[in-house]
């Protein structure tokens, strides 16, 4: 198990990691979300050892890494920047850090052979680097990395230099590695939706803090708060009085569990059905195509602005009706005037 105990790192002004509790089960599948500069990368460097914290302390199986150097530690470690070597073979770049730490040579064929086949690049061993795609290349760096069999795997944005289509294909490849090798996974991204497809669980940070750790849906269902919320794009936010565990919205009043005050009520998008005998009037201002449905925007009675799923297309003034589901209204008090919440200005 990795763990993590009250770990800060101060870069100058800027407080990189605050305070951050971490534990990973063996064979544990974390994924860090959070948005630039949130302090994901300094996590793993601290873990890696390539940096130090200023406080806390970091332990791999019971022990305590800090006098540990980074080749000491055995994990294997994959940045986005995976830099391969030009001029050596697929199979060259894999058995490199095998070489380095000293397996014998018919070892290293044997290992090569093995990763290049787990990544789906059986007989690529002679290939020459140049000619990968860019999702061979990024195999390569994976095979790489798990060549000398490390137990805790970290990867920084692994995918973060291809494009959508070819990031949702290797997302679910890594997941089926991930599983067959039975090894602990620390993975970085700013990606939900990668976040969400390869992780037992997610390890949201903001500000170098950890703002919330659950499992994907979990944390679907329940976002610890506003921040988490816009993140996650549940754009469905207003302010609300709270009397009496009600939240009045202006245009419905949805049951919360919060005392008397102001909240914020966040409703999302699934909890909306358009319903012919709805009591939730809307006009509609847009939609946006989704493949199996479109997300309606709408205004609703009050002017404020609404988005959820639709069958048909919607046409810009076309009144429909809505009803809502309170299991997905999630509430939170509002901070005191003058504080936010809110993603900061490092998250644009
Ligand atoms: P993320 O990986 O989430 O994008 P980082 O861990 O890279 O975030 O950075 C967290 C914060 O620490 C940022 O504000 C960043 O500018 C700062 N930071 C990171 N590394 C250094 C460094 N070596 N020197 C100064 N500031 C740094």
């Amino acid at each position: 198990m990795l763990q993590l105990h009250n770990v800060s790192k101060r870069y100058g002004p800027t407080l990189a990691l605050d305070s951050v509790d971490l534990r990973v089960a063996a064979d544990e599948v974390v994924a860090v979300l959070g948005p630039s500069g949130s302090g994901k990368s300094t996590l793993l460097r601290m873990i890696a050892g390539l940096e130090h914290p200023d406080t806390g302390t970091i332990t791999w199986q019971e022990r305590n890494l800090a006098d540990v150097p980074v080749h000491a530690r055995g994990f294997g470690f994959m940045f986005q920047d995976y830099a391969l070597f030009p001029h050596r073979t697929v199979g060259g770049n894999v058995a490199f850090g095998l070489r380095m730490s000293g397996w014998e040579r018919a070892q290293v064929e044997e290992r090569v052979a093995e990763v290049l086949e787990l990544v789906g690049l059986s007989g690529a061993a002679g290939r020459s680097i140049d000619r990968l795609s860019g999702g061979e290349a990024q195999r390569v760096a994976l095979a790489r990395t798990l060549a000398p069999r490390p137990e805790l795997l970290m990867l920084d944005e692994p995918l973060g230099s291809l494009d959508r289509p070819l990031r949702e294909r290797l997302i679910v490849e890594l997941g089926a590695i991930f599983e067959q090798l039975a090894v602990t996974v620390l993975y970085v991204t700013h990606d939900q939706e990668e976040a969400f497809t390869i992780a037992d669980r997610v390890v949201v940070m903001n500000h170098g803090a950890v703002v919330q750790q659950a499992t994907p849906e979990d944390l679907w269902q329940r976002p610890a708060g506003l921040f988490v919320s816009d993140f996650l794009g549940f754009t469905n936010q207003f302010e609300a009085p709270v009397t009496g565990g009600a939240a009045d919205l202006g245009w419905a009043t949805v049951p919360v569990d919060l005392p008397n005050g102001a909240a914020a009520v966040v409703i999302r998008p699934d909890a909306l059905t358009v319903d012919a005998s709805g009591p939730i009037p809307v006009t509609m201002t847009g939609s946006v195509f989704r493949g199996d449905h479109y997300l309606g925007r709408a205004r609703l009675s009050t002017g404020d602005e609404i988005t959820f799923p639709v069958d048909a297309r919607p046409r810009p003034g076309d009144r429909l009706s809505l009803r809502l589901d309170p299991a997905g209204v999630l509430a939170h008090p509002l901070p005191p005037a003058g504080r936010s919440e809110g993603p900061g200005p490092e998250s644009a």
